[in-house]
């Protein structure tokens, strides 16, 4: 990664909450390397320290640790609200303060950016869709999710978060933008964070059997770390008009099956499959109308999955 810090005559203040997280922490990277200053506010509950060790010595970086449920206090002209574990094991183990840090985050990040006039991007989630009627998904469809299964603590508390982002756009004239996430894998993933990407690497690499719940035919878009973080960055450089919600992600859709097959063969693993149950709502398809990033952003993924698993593999490799 580059280390060519810029340096701007009047940089901007960015925070970005969950800034040691796996999204959060290319991010912040990306931003100092644009030239602006980066405030980093993590409570570090699924982030980790060594993926901001290498910004620490930039005198435009600075870290901040605070759990976002409770207001925060900072002068900033832009928000990244990427706050909030994103796999499923994380935000299952402690529901209640997942629900917390969506929704209370949001209302204290709101308020933030009311008091400060600032620019507020919100990192969504394609679970807002929550297991797809419509395939594939574009913004207008409204989704189909379980208010009360054990994904509810997320879904709903991001779908909360959207309409506390519309209100505050509405009611307060907050600067908003909302970023719908599709699934996204790359360097800094944690390595037993339960996410399908980050699984099957790990135990290919140790030659331990690969976990396909359910039959493998469900499938999933799987969107390379850099491009994402370009879509996030060019939605925050758009004009007050655009809100969104955008969905960002690679419309390449895949069956877990395939992805399996796929890094078997890129890690040169003899581990076999194995097929355990199917945890409960997990969506059978899912894969973004990416037509509006397109249209307003200009944006579509440039790394294919080959590549990026590649990539992905070798930071794995490095860290076991
Ligand atoms: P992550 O778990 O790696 O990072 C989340 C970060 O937020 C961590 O550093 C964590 O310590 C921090 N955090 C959690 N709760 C906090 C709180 N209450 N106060 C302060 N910090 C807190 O997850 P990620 O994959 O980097 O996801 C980042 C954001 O993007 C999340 O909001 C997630 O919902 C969203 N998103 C991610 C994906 C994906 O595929 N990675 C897909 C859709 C949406
Ligand atoms: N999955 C799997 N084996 C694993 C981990 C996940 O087959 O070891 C499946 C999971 O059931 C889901 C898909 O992979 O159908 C994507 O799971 P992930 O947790 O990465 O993301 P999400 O379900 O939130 O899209």
């Amino acid at each position: 990664m580059s280390q060519n810090f810029q340096e701007k005559l009047s940089p901007k203040r960015v925070l970005i909450t969950g800034g040691a997280g796996f999204l959060g922490s290319h991010l912040c990277r990306r931003i100092l390397d644009g030239g602006d200053e980066v405030i980093c506010v993590d409570n570090f509950s699924t982030g980790r320290r060594r993926h901001i060790t290498p910004l620490m010595d930039n005198p435009r970086f600075e870290l901040v640790r605070h759990d976002v449920s409770f207001p925060l206090y900072l002068e900033v002209d832009e928000i990244f609200n990427m706050a909030c574990p994103a796999s499923p094991i994380h935000y299952q183990n402690d529901p209640v303060q997942t629900i917390k840090t969506t929704v209370n985050g949001a209302m204290n990040i709101l308020g933030l950016a009311k008091r400060t006039n600032s620019k507020v991007l919100q990192a969504s989630t394609s679970e807002i869709y929550g297991d797809p009627l419509v395939h594939p998904q574009p913004e207008e469809y409204r989704g189909n999710v379980n208010p009360i299964g054990l994904r509810g603590c997320y879904d709903e508390g991001k779908r909360c978060a959207e309409t506390l982002f519309f209100d505050y756009h509405r009611q307060h004239q907050v600067r908003i933008k909302i970023a719908r996430i599709f699934n996204t894998y790359g360097p800094h993933m944690h390595p037993d964070d339960g996410r399908v990407v980050s699984n099957f690497i790990v135990q290919a690499l140790k030659g331990e059997e690969i976990t396909i719940y359910g039959d493998g035919g469900q499938t999933r878009c799987f969107c390379f770390v850099t491009d994402l973080v370009d879509g996030l960055c060019r939605l925050m450089d758009t004009g007050d008009d655009v809100t969104g919600p955008i969905n960002l992600g690679n419309p390449v859709e895949i069956s877990m099956t395939q992805l399996a097959e796929t890094i078997l063969e890129l890690t040169g693993s003899r581990s076999k499959l194995t097929y355990l149950s199917l945890p409960p709502d997990d969506p059978t398809q899912r894969r973004p109308v990416i037509a509006r990033a397109n249209e307003v952003l200009g944006w579509q993924p440039k790394v294919d999955l080959e590549n990026g698993l590649k990539e992905t593999i070798a930071y794995f490799d490095s860290l076991l």
